[in-house]
């Protein structure tokens, strides 16, 4: 560490802000102004001592391919805290992971998912026993300060963040949610979706990692005239030896279209939950996506179209959360509506 770093690490304020995603973790630091860690949510452990053997990228490459005696898990998932232990050990390792051992006591600012319960926050809260003062905010509210949008004025804003394991829909104002609903159709969904399209249409069986692959580089949510096509391997289930075959975009569309209208009809829901004056201000002001599901395609033109509202895409779709983590420490107002422990 050179002494800078080591200045700037014994300096009274850090503050750092941390998206517990369920496909990535990330950690923002303010002081630094720079995402200091993105990794993968997935921890692996031996079975039986339940010793923590990696964490991160390492852990996931371990996913689907660990002997008996490791388990590679993630521990969020589908949008909630499926594993706390898991979740507070992964916190740990990777703030120790940056900033090893020093005596630093940061405010830190975790983003979790809108329905984490009390006993859930009391163990996050724990897991950064060591900071000064720790905030939870929703990924939501997060998520739409982190695309740019100034969320303090009586106005009403709305945000669709598709994740790995959920879409979080939310209409807020005045720094506040105020109406909002979370679906379990996001990023891995879509995967599962390819694998089993690809399955029934042409007995081929693929495995996720190849499923996301065909999902970023060729999915859309609209079809084409001319769409892409991509050579994908995988095993032939009915000669059980491996074969490559042919996909276009299209069929790719098809095998996630009811999943994007999943999303679009949660879009609709909470839409219709808003109060007249704040949908008439974001008929004015838009929708903004984000997460990484945002990505897919033609998807932003393919939801104003079903809405029937500008919809764009967030200048950040992978890091709005952590960004927007980070810019409200900036404003006391919302400061003061989020669930704080201080030590
Ligand atoms: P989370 O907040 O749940 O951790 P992210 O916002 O990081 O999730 O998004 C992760 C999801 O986005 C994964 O399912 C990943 O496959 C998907 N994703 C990332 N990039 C793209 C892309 N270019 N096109 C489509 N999907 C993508
Ligand atoms: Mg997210």
């Amino acid at each position: 560490m050179g002494v800078f770093d080591f200045l700037r690490v014994f300096r009274v304020n850090k503050s750092i802000s941390i998206d517990l995603g369920t496909a990535n973790i990330l950690i923002y630091d303010k002081q630094r102004k720079k995402i200091v860690l993105n990794e993968p949510s997935v921890v692996a452990r031996d079975r039986k001592t339940r010793k923590i053997i990696a964490v991160g990228k390492e852990a996931r490459e371990m996913l689907g391919k660990t002997p008996a005696s490791i388990e590679a898990i993630k521990p969020l998932q589908e949008g909630v805290i499926a594993d706390i232990d898991s979740t507070t050990e992964m916190i740990s390792y990777f703030i120790h992971k940056i900033y090893g051992n020093s005596l630093f006591k940061p405010e830190v600012m975790i983003c979790v998912p809108i329905e984490v319960s009390g006993i859930e926050r009391k163990a996050l809260f724990d897991a950064v026993k060591g900071a000064k003062k720790t905030y939870i905010i929703e990924e939501g509210r997060a998520a739409i300060i982190g695309s740019g949008v100034n969320i303090s004025k009586p106005e009403g804003s709305m945000v669709i963040d598709i994740g790995g394991g959920s879409t979080d829909v939310a209409i807020l104002s005045l720094d506040e949610i105020i109406a909002s609903k979370s679906i379990k159709t996001a990023g891995n969904k879509f995967d599962e979706d390819i694998v089993k399209y690809i399955k029934k249409k042409y007995n081929l069986l693929i495995g996720d990692r190849t499923a996301e692959k065909i999902k970023k580089e060729l999915a859309t949510a609209l079809k084409s005239v001319n769409p892409e096509i991509m050579e994908i391997k995988g095993r032939d289930l009915e000669s059980g030896i491996p074969n490559t075959i042919e996909v276009n975009g299209n069929e790719i569309c098809e095998a996630i279209e009811e999943s994007l209208y999943q999303i679009v009809n949660s879009t609709k829901e909470v839409l219709e939950k808003c109060p007249p004056e704040l949908a008439a201000d974001i008929l004015d002001n838009g929708i903004v996506m984000t997460g990484g599901g945002s990505l897919i395609k033609d998807f932003v033109e393919m939801m104003e179209k079903e809405i029937g509202i500008s919809v764009y895409l967030s200048q950040n779709p992978l890091d709005s959360v952590v960004l927007g983590g980070g810019a409200a420490f900036d404003n006391k107002k919302l400061l003061r509506t989020l669930q704080v422990r201080e030590n």
